[in-house]
Parts: C-alpha cells; structure tokens; sequence
C-alpha cells in the first residue's frame, strides 16, 4: 500500500470507548512492530474484543487514535478509512462468514475488500484454501463446514487479503478441545512462517510462550503489564499476571 512503512504498523494512543456510561477501554496505549507477533490476555469482559474492533475500525473510541501503517484511521474520510481498514484482517472467535456464497467466494471477497482485483482474489482464494487443506470444499457453503473447517476458511480469507497485521480474537474457544488444539498448531506454523504482524487474544499460556514476541495484559479496560511472555508468565508485576502464572505452573 502507499502509506508511509514505519516500524509500527499498528499504534493505539490513550483508547477510551463507553458501553452504557461504562469505561470498557480505559486509556489503551500500545503498538505492534512489523513482523512482531504480540499475544493480549486478560480475564473475560476486560475490554479485549472491543480493542480489536477498534483498531479494525469496527467500532469508533470515543477518544484516542487507532494509527495503521501510520495514518490515523478516524481522522480520514470515511472511504480511505474503510480501504485502511482493510489492510488490518481480523479472525473472530466464530467464522462469520457469508451464509449464501461458497467458501471460495467467501475467501476472495475478503482478498476484493483489501483492494485485490478479483481475478487475483480468486487466485490467492484458492491457494490458501489449498494451503489450509480446504481445496475439496471450494464450493460448499458455509453452513455444511464444520466448526474447525469453518475457522479455517476465516484463516484463509484473512490471509488472502495480504494484510498488514491480523487481528486474532480468541479463534479457537468455540471448538470443541481437540480441534482447539489442531487449530492452535496450525496458527503455530502460520506464524512461525509467515513473519506478518500479528496481534492474538488467546487463553493458551504454553502457545504464547512459544510464538509471543511479547506479551499484553489487560484487566478492567486497561494495560496493566507488557513484557517478553517468559518472563511475564515466570515474573508477573502485576494483579492478572500472577493469577495467569498461577494458571500456567
Ligand atoms: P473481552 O473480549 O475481554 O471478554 P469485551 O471487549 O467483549 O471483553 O467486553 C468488555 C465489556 O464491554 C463487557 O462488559 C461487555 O459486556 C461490554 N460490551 C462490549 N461490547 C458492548 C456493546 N456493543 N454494548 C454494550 N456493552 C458492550
Ligand atoms: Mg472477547
């Protein structure tokens, strides 16, 4: 894209967003260096969904500012808002997909939003459907997937968008525990190969020890610690960093 390419490619400054009088986010400050793979944690109804849905441009902080590939994403015109916000592709803890389009349709549209012509949409469709072992339900419409097939179409329709981060929202808690793990694998090698900006809200201590760059804790709208995962989990300095230690020993 023509945005400036600085080391950050997603920074949040001071997020604060209201949900019935109620600060959900509470003064959210933190970035995500290109390639880096950050992992958020917090307990349940912290604020982590709302963050994502922020700097995805789903929904708009009532102060501070979402920059991605350094330009302010709520002081733009709301088409280069939408053509910016493209470039951040999001995983959701359900698919979401399109109930009426195929799995290849629903794969290149996501590629289309980010700006890909379709004829190159449909190609980068079908090679990460091919990729993530869905090559024999390019025409299947959603609702014949299953719950882990379902999330992997949304794997490859983020991914074939050539995003500049990916926003993963806790895409393994609606899976039943071995499909949560096969899953969690496949997001393992993803990572570990791809080198894209990630940022990824997930529960799995032994997961973000292995592919965590660094590590993000939330508690009651705020960021509360941020350190490298292994001393994080090993050294908490704060209140949801121990109980998290706790969990993980
Ligand atoms: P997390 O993802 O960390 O579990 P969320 O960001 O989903 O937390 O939610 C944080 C809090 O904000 C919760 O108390 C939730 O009920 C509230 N909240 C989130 N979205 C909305 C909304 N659209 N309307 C009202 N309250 C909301
Ligand atoms: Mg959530």
């Amino acid at each position: 894209m023509a945005a400036a390419r600085g080391p950050f490619v997603l920074e949040a400054e001071g997020l604060v967003r209201h949900f019935g009088g109620r600060p959900v986010l509470d003064g959210v400050s933190l970035s995500v260096a290109r390639g880096e793979t950050v992992i958020l944690m917090g307990p349940s109804g912290c604020g982590k969904s709302t963050l994502l849905r922020c700097l995805k441009g789903l929904i708009q902080p009532d102060a501070g500012t979402v920059r991605i590939e350094g330009e302010d994403l709520w002081a733009l015109p709301e088409a280069r808002r939408r053509d910016l916000a493209a470039h951040v592709a999001m995983v959701f803890q359900r698919p979401q997909l399109v109930g009426h389009l195929s799995v290849l349709e629903n794969t290149a549209l996501g590629a289309a939003a980010a700006g890909i012509p379709w004829p190159e949409a449909y190609e980068r469709a079908a090679m990460w459907l091919s990729a993530l072992e869905l090559g024999r339900h390019l025409d299947r419409r959603p609702a014949e997937l299953s719950g882990g097939e379902g999330q992997r179409v949304a794997i490859a329709r983020a991914l074939a968008a050539d995003p500049s981060v990916v926003l993963w929202d806790e895409p393994t808690s609606h899976l039943d525990p071995m499909l949560a793990a096969d899953l969690l694998q496949l997001m393992e090698e993803l990572i570990g190969r791809l080198r894209t900006t990630m940022l990824v809200v997930t529960h799995q201590p032994g997961f973000t020890a292995r592919v965590g760059d660094r590590l993000i804790l939330m508690d009651r709208g705020q960021v509360v610690e941020s350190g490298p995962p292994a001393r994080v989990l090993a050294r908490p300095t704060s209140e949801v960093g121990r109980r998290l230690a706790r969990l993980a020993a």
